[in-house]
């Protein structure tokens, strides 16, 4: 299990190495390891949808989690005419999202289970996502009594599968922190995990109309929740391209008030010269591109190796990447799970084979072969302009560069347009200087990991096509969920 000892883990949660730690994470998941969900609407008092999909678990085809019942477009209109703010003074709302922070910790073993099973979670990745979930509560809970401004009435927020409780739970802590009422449409894939944590919202203490959950696709629950006039803004984890698309919809149908806070995808690059540390950079470079199947928006993309030290580094990520376990997700020992379904596989296999075709696939590991399983794979490319949309697996491509090349590799990575993470190995200084002028990018790491931002000490969020701000896990977040400030005239 290479991957472990990633710092979050180590410095915040369990101990993946210790024994007795896995004991008691096997014993708390355990009971929901075969257990079945069934998800519904949750809704004030909405009539429910009659259509029922079957939750599988990717890395088993024959492991059924549950079942989800789809909200239709009746569901979506009760809902929105039962919802409501939540008027609760300031104070009331942090101590109820810090009781559900509480009831979440306490209900690892479930969130544990859901998230290796619906999700494909390993382990590591299962605890940080917790992890996550809980910090958002508190942060963004804390910041309630900080607010000056009002809430702004309805948000509809919609979340992506691959991090199903961390930024399902982040954007409504948010929304509630600031007084809103909240229409979650979380990822129909992963449904079972958001309703968990609607459940423990609730049973924490926000009312029934200011959180419903309404699972369900896109273009009847996602349509009508980002066109309605009774919704005044939207906060959107996803594909720039969703993005794009519901920002235009907002822009037809919503006064111009009303905000669309968007997380969208990324192109991310390292760059790693020559006087960089090589079993740190190597490390990272594994972590960054393969930890969770590459399935995070903040994965590395693009690896830029300077050309002198080019061989050595292969050679060395090559070892590393043998030492990788992909299997299994509930399985303590592995590294690298399955990606979410049949069609993120498929898409990514075909791409894998394109390249294959074309000689430029450097690097492949074995994978299980029921599951949705992609092994790790590096490709090689001239650089970041030869990848035309984000691959959101375990693809890694590398390039290299001549030193004197540097200021036009920065560009190159300005020039795709998105701008979410960069990450850089070098020990010196006024060259890391010179790249961190250059580059237009919401989040920079130096010789580190570009992965996994830590809520309330490295706010996350991306520049250009990666997202309109402000950055997840700030000061400025919650704020957006509140009106704007009338701000005086200033001659
Ligand atoms: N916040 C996550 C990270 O820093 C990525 C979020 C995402 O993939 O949407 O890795």
């Amino acid at each position: 299990a290479a991957l472990y000892g990633a710092e979050r883990e180590n410095a915040r949660g369990w101990d993946l190495h210790d024994d007795d730690d896995l004991d008691e994470i096997e014993a708390a998941r355990s009971p929901f390891a075969t257990h079945q969900w069934a998800v519904t609407p949750i809704t004030a008092r909405a009539p429910q949808g009659d259509e029922v999909l079957p939750v599988q678990n990717p890395a088993a085809p024959s492991d059924t989690v549950g079942t989800v019942t789809l909200a239709d477009a009746a569901t979506v209109e009760a809902a929105l005419r039962d919802a409501a703010p939540w008027d609760a003074p300031a104070e009331d709302r942090r101590a109820v999202l810090f009781r559900a922070a509480d009831l979440y910790e306490q209900n690892f073993g479930e969130i544990f289970a859901v998230l290796t099973r619906e999700a494909g979670k390993t382990p590591m990745d299962a605890i940080a996502e917790l992890r996550e979930a809980v910090d958002f509560l508190r942060y963004y809970g804390a910041r309630a009594p900080e607010l000056e401004q009002p809430a702004r009435g309805l948000f509809t927020c919609i979340s992506p599968w691959n991090f199903p409780l961390a930024i399902f739970t982040g954007q409504i802590a948010a929304a509630l922190a600031a007084g809103n009422g909240v229409l979650a449409k979380p990822a129909e894939t992963t449904a079972v995990n958001a309703a968990i944590g609607v459940r423990l919202l609730l049973e924490a203490g926000v009312p029934a109309t200011a959180l419903q959950l309404l699972p369900g696709p896109g273009s009847v629950v996602g349509a009508a929740l980002t066109s309605d006039a009774r919704v005044s803004g939207v906060c959107f984890t996803g594909s720039t391209a969703t993005a794009q698309r519901i920002n235009r919809t907002m822009a037809e149908t919503l006064p111009p008030s009303a905000p669309l806070i968007a997380e969208t995808g990324g192109l991310n690059a390292m760059i790693v010269d020559s006087t960089a540390l090589p079993e740190q950079a190597v490390k990272d470079i594994v972590a960054s591109a393969f930890q969770s199947a590459g399935q995070r928006c903040s994965a590395l993309r693009c690896l830029y190796v300077q050309e002198d030290v080019a061989d050595t580094y292969l050679k060395m990520l090559f070892g590393a990447m043998d030492e990788l376990v992909v299997g299994q997700p509930w399985q303590m020992s592995t590294d690298v799970g399955p990606v979410i379904n049949e069609a993120a596989r498929s898409d990514i296999q075909d791409y894998i084979e394109a390249a294959r075709a074309q000689g430029r696939v450097l690097k492949e590991l074995a994978r299980p072969t029921t599951g949705t399983f992609v092994a790790p794979t590096v490709i090689r490319v001239n650089g970041i302009e030869d990848m035309r949309r984000e691959i959101f697996g375990p693809v890694l491509h590398v390039a290299t560069y001549k030193a004197r090349e540097l200021d036009q590799v920065v560009d190159t990575i300005n020039a795709s347009g998105f701008g979410l993470t960069f990450g850089m190995h070098s020990r010196i200084d006024d060259r890391i200087q010179q790249v961190t002028e250059r580059l237009t990018v919401g989040n920079m790491y130096i010789n580190r990991n570009q992965i996994g931002a830590i809520v309330g000490s490295q706010p996350f969020g991306g520049e250009g096509l990666s997202g309109t701000g402000p950055k997840a896990g700030g000061p400025a977040y919650v704020k957006r969920f509140t009106q704007a400030p009338a701000t005086p005239y200033a001659a």
